[in-house]
C-alpha cells in the first residue's frame, strides 16, 4: 500500500484573494505546512466560491490565483506532498453540486449563518442569489468528491461541514455507500491583527504581505501599535496590551520571551528596540520562503506547472467518485 493510501485524506482551501499576508499565514498556511506531512492533503483555490459573493468584477481572478499559488509555494507547500489545484478546473465539482442540490432541503441552506447575516439581517440584495444561497452545497461537493476524512475549520465553519455530513448521509441512506462522511477538525490557528490593531485586511491597508521585502516589512513593523500607556521609554509597558507582543509570541523564539517581558515591564528598552527583535525574528522565519520565492521568480512558469499537475491529480480522483455517484444514482452514461 502506498504511503498516501494509508494517510487520511484532508481537504482545505481558500478563495483566491491574491497576495497572502501574515494573517493568512498564521490562520491557515502554517497549519497546512504541518498537515502536508501528516495527511494526504488537497489544497484548493476556491475560485468559484469567490464568485458567490463577489461576481461583479472577475477580472482580478487570474492575477489573484497566480499570486496566491506563488505565496503558497514560497512558504513551503510542497506539490510532491500535497495536491494543489484550482476548483474551477475540476468541472466535476459543479456536477456533484447540482446533484447534491436535489437532496438539499431549502431549510438547510436558509439556516446558514452567512445567508441569515447578509440577506436576512443586512438585507443585502446583491447577495440574494441562487449561488450565494447554494454555496454550502458547492462546498459539500468540494469535500465529498475527494472522499475527504478531515476538513480543518475554524469554529464558525463547523456548520458547513455538518451540512456536508447531512448530505453525505442522505445520499448514502438512499443509494448505498457513496460518500465518506467527513469529520471537521478545529484548527489551532492564531489570529494576527494588522499593524494598526484592526483586523488584518487589504481594505484597511494594514497587512504585512509575505511577498514584501525585508525593508518593506520593517517599515510596517516600525509603526506597529504598542501598549498605548507606554508613551516614554521610561514608562513601564504591559506586553499583554501590546500588538507587537502578539507577533513575538508567534515568530520570536520562545527562549527570548522572558527577556522581552522583563525589558518591557522594567522599561529597560524602547519599543523600537523591541520591534527590532521582532523584525529579526521575521527575517529568520521567512528567510527560506524568500529563497524559494526568488527561485520561483527565476522560473516564471513553475507555478502554472504545479497547478496543471495538481489539477490532473485532483481530476482523476473527482472522476473516480463521480463514476460511482452516476452508477449508484442510475444516471445516464453515454455508451453504457
Ligand atoms: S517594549 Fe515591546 S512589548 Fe513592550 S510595549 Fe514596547 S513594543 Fe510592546
Amino acid at each position: 500500500m502506498s504511503e498516501s493510501a494509508t494517510k487520511k485524506i484532508l481537504l482545505s482551501g481558500s478563495r483566491p484573494t491574491g497576495r497572502q499576508h501574515l494573517g493568512n499565514y498564521v490562520g491557515a498556511l502554517a497549519q497546512w505546512l504541518e498537515l502536508q506531512d501528516e495527511c494526504d492533503c488537497l489544497f484548493m483555490i476556491a475560485d468559484w466560491h469567490a464568485l458567490t459573493n463577489n461576481y461583479n468584477d472577475t477580472s482580478v481572478l487570474p492575477e489573484n490565483i497566480r499570486n496566491q499559488v506563488i505565496d503558497w509555494l514560497a512558504v513551503g507547500l510542497d506539490p510532491a506532498k500535497a495536491t494543489i489545484f484550482v476548483q474551477s478546473a475540476i468541472k466535476e465539482h459543479a456536477e456533484l453540486a447540482l446533484l447534491l442540490g436535489m437532496f438539499t432541503p431549502l431549510g438547510l441552506v436558509e439556516r446558514s449563518t452567512s445567508w441569515k447575516d447578509a440577506v436576512v439581517e443586512q438585507q443585502n440584495d446583491e447577495l440574494r442569489t441562487y449561488g450565494f444561497l447554494g454555496y454550502p452545497v458547492l462546498q459539500a461537493a468540494d469535500i465529498l468528491i475527494y472522499q475527504a476524512h478531515i476538513v480543518p475549520v475554524g469554529k464558525d465553519q463547523v456548520e458547513h461541514i455538518e451540512k456536508a455530513q447531512d448530505l453525505a448521509q442522505k445520499v448514502n441512506v438512499r443509494y448505498g455507500e457513496v460518500f465518506r462522511v467527513p469529520q471537521w477538525r478545529l484548527g489551532k490557528s492564531a489570529v494576527l491583527l494588522g499593524n494598526d490593531g484592526r483586523k488584518m485586511s487589504k481594505s484597511y491597508g494594514n497587512c504585512i504581505y509575505l511577498s514584501e521585502t525585508p525593508e518593506e516589512v520593517w517599515e510596517k513593523v516600525r509603526v506597529m501599535m504598542t501598549d498605548p500607556a507606554r508613551v516614554r521609554k521610561t514608562d513601564p509597558g504591559d506586553p499583554e496590551k501590546c500588538l507587537v507582543w502578539t507577533y513575538h509570541k508567534v515568530f520570536t523564539p520562545e527562549e527570548r520571551h522572558a527577556e522581552i517581558v522583563e525589558n518591557c515591564t522594567g522599561a529597560k528598552w524602547g519599543c523600537i528596540q523591541c520591534k527590532r527583535v521582532l523584525d529579526d525574528a521575521l527575517k529568520a522565519h521567512f528567510g527560506p520562503a524568500r529563497e524559494r520565492r526568488a527561485a520561483l521568480e527565476a522560473n516564471p512558469d513553475q507555478w502554472k506547472d504545479v497547478l496543471t499537475e495538481g489539477n490532473k491529480k485532483a481530476r482523476e480522483r473527482a472522476q473516480a467518485t463521480m463514476e460511482v455517484v452516476r452508477e449508484k444514482l442510475h444516471l445516464f452514461e453515454d455508451g453504457k
